[in-house]
């Protein structure tokens, strides 16, 4: 199928593109990576009369560590999964760009493109909801910060505004104590997620949790919080058994969608596996030692966790 007619511009400063955004008559979308906005153009899913290629601006791109992690919309999944600083700073980050599709998407995809097309199977927004990212956003008129868990408001819709720009996330360095894991199990065709969670977690040293974020994507119209999962982790010493627990929980309190590629029982299942093996990265990350040595109640044997093996598979190919 080929798009209906459009005008290309290609913009090299955020200026210029609001400038072009406001003049131009008819419906203008904004290109990044193109790689879910061309095919819904080819398939007439979306047909605006002009495109704003992004890709000339350089303000939107590239990753900076001050007080927070900054990551430019323009920057590339490949950017992020074989960036040095996010794999030393904030390796959660890296990984998930990392299991995202295939190596040619990875190389145009971008992470903005990814947020603002809020695919419900999509890797970076679970990991947002989790790491409480936030969005920045532009527009002619100024400048505003969006938190992920206001971010998402239905099925392939956010906040962002006609004309508005989303310009880069924001995420905060990891506190003291601070692990993070993503686990996926992937559409094999695809690679989009048919399960994929994203856990975010404080632990004391002895393995005693005192926050937890977990993000889900694959599940709802939007990527979800399991909010009821983080609240049986909070407050708990975790061992493998606890996890195995906590983990039946993910599912519970979040609003299902439809329409799977699997039936829905399936599905909660491989959301309950996959939520193990996340929870149980971030425990390792977060508390390497405690993980090492007093994680596997002696009743339990670590290969009797680690039968989930194939899941972790699909997470780490990529
Ligand atoms: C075969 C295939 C497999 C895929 N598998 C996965 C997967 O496993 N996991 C996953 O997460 N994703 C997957 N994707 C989606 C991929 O990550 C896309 O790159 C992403 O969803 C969109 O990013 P993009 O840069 O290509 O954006 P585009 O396609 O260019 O844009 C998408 C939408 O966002 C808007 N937009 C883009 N950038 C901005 C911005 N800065 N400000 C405001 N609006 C903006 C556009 O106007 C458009 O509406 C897959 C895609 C394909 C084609």
């Amino acid at each position: 199928m080929y798009p209906s007619q459009f005008r290309y511009h290609r913009p090299s400063t955020l200026t210029e593109a609001f400038q072009l955004a406001a003049k131009l008559d008819g419906q203008v979308k904004f290109l990044a990576g193109g790689h879910s906005l061309i095919p819904m153009m080819k398939l007439r899913l979306a047909a605006p009369d002009h495109l704003i290629d992004l890709s000339g601006i350089d303000e939107l791109k590239g990753i900076r560590v001050d007080q927070h992690i900054s990551i430019g919309a323009m920057t590339t999944h490949w950017q992020v999964q074989s960036s040095q600083l996010l794999r030393e700073r904030h390796p959660v980050i890296s990984k998930v760009g990392g299991v995202i599709a295939d190596p040619l998407v990875r190389n145009r995809g971008t992470i903005g493109g990814s947020l603002s097309h809020a695919d419900p199977s999509a890797d970076y927004p679970a990991l947002m909801l989790a790491l409480q990212g936030k969005m920045r956003c532009r527009d002619q008129g100024g400048e505003r910060e969006v938190s992920a868990d206001d971010w998402f408001l239905g099925l392939m819709t956010t906040v962002l505004r006609e004309g508005e720009i989303l310009t880069g996330v924001r995420i905060a360095l990891p506190p003291p104590g601070f692990g993070a894991g993503y686990a996926k199990h992937l559409h094999p065709a695809s690679r989009f997620a048919l399960a994929g969670v994203a856990v975010a977690l404080t632990l004391e040293p002895d393995g005693r949790c005192t926050a937890a974020r977990v993000g889900l994507t694959g599940l709802a119209i939007t990527a979800a919080r399991a909010e009821v999962l983080e609240h049986a982790l909070t407050g708990v010493q975790l061992n493998a058994k606890v996890v195995d627990d906590a983990a039946n929980y993910v599912v519970d309190g979040v609003d299902v969608g439809g329409g799977f590629q699997v039936g829905l029982e399936d599905k909660c299942d491989l959301f309950r596996a996959t939520a193990r093996v996340a929870i149980r990265d971030a425990v390792k990350a977060a508390a390497p030692s405690y993980f090492a040595d007093g994680f596997y109640p002696g009743d339990i044997r670590a290969v009797d966790i680690e039968g989930i093996g194939p899941l972790r598979n699909h997470v780490n190919q990529g």
